[in-house]
């Protein structure tokens, strides 16, 4: 059986600089990123800022154009789809981003936000739209009064609940929700979970949850993706990799984590030291080589493929001998 949404050897380029100049240059977003989504999960994806998160929470949801690799949809082809059947595609892929004030029309009232799926995709004859509209305010925790209001009206938190009564209008199978609570107080942030949580268990939606809290993503997911400088590095199930991390990366990440990182004196468990290296000029071999407490000569002349090693799919040549260092380092 294919999974509901899939990347396959997801490669995202970004030309900067001047061609007439002679500057210009590649910046490595993604490097060939595979991963499968199945229906009503939540996959988690985590790492350190620049490492590509947005990029691909864009190429999954077809807002961006992979520049080799491609995204499936219950195994078609995105590009194909979007060609023959844009709607479907649209519909079944939504996304709510970081910042709600910034992805709201601040000149379109609440209502039209989130009736505007609604119409475009046929979904309610034109006369049934604001009651329709109203129960969505309602499922996400607003009312009928938000309905004529403007963004610049309402809360941080309330206008994310708005992003998610929008993402939600047209019942979409997928939700890729890119830092969806980094933006807002921390008060607000548990009820906006506690939200998205509720709506999966009343929708089935499967969440791509793209997060820098480690410690909520170690709770809320059933699988997590730690992704290092535009590539996978390690992903799993969440209760694999609670029960230890076989990544250096992983380890490193997580122990700088202040709830989480406990036993900072096990193997690769040392906060990452410096900074990521440049994607326009990565590192050869293994990209996380420069950091890495376990690199050696081999790390340096040939990349490491994703591979199961201890019930998870890691990308380290020694992943067998830093599992077999122990597992301490729990998530
Ligand atoms: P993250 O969300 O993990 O912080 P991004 O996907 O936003 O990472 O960015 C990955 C890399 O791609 C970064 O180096 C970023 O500067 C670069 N990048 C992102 N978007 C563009 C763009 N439109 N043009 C050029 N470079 C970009
Ligand atoms: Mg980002």
């Amino acid at each position: 059986m294919s999974a509901l949404l899939e990347a396959r050897g997801l490669v995202k380029e970004y030309e900067i600089g001047s061609a007439f100049a002679g500057r210009k240059r590649i910046v490595h977003a993604l490097s060939g990123v595979d991963l499968a989504l199945k229906a009503g999960e939540t996959l988690s994806v985590v790492g350190e800022s620049g490492c590509g998160k947005s990029t691909l929470a864009r190429c999954l949801t077809a807002l961006a154009a992979p520049t080799s690799g491609s995204v499936l949809l219950d195994g078609a082809d995105a590009q194909n789809l979007l060609h023959r059947d844009p709607g479907r595609f649209r519909r079944a892929v939504q996304i709510v981003f970081q910042d709600p004030y910034a992805s709201l029309n601040p000149r379109r009232s609440i209502g039209q936000a989130i009736g505007d799926g609604l119409r475009l995709h046929k979904l309610c004859p034109a006369r049934e739209r604001r009651a329709r509209v109203c129960d969505l305010l309602e499922q996400v925790g607003l009312s009928e009064d938000h309905v004529d209001r403007y963004p610049h009206e309402l809360s941080g938190g309330q206008r994310q609940r708005v992003a998610i009564a929008r993402a939600i209008a047209v019942s979409p199978r997928v939700v890729v929700c890119d830092e969806p609570v980094s933006a807002l107080d921390v008060s607000v942030q548990a009820q906006i979970i506690n939200l998205l949580s509720d709506i999966q268990t009343a929708l089935g939606v499967a969440y791509v949850f793209i997060s820098h809290n480690l410690a909520l993503v170690r709770h809320i997911s059933d699988r997590i993706a730690v992704m290092y400088l535009g590539q996978v590095v390690e992903i799993g199930d969440a209760a694999a990799l609670r029960a230890g991390l076989a990544h250096p990366y992983s380890r490193a990440l997580f122990a700088a984590s202040p709830e989480i990182g406990r036993d900072r004196d096990a193997p690769g468990a040392k906060p990452l030291e410096g900074d990521v290296p440049s994607p326009l000029d990565p590192p050869s071999g293994c990209r996380f080589r420069t950091r890495c407490p376990f690199a050696r000569e081999r790390c340096a002349q040939e990349m490491p493929a994703l591979r199961n090693v201890a019930g998870r799919d890691v990308r380290c040549h020694f992943a067998e001998e830093i599992v077999g260092a122990g597992f301490a380092m729990s998530c």
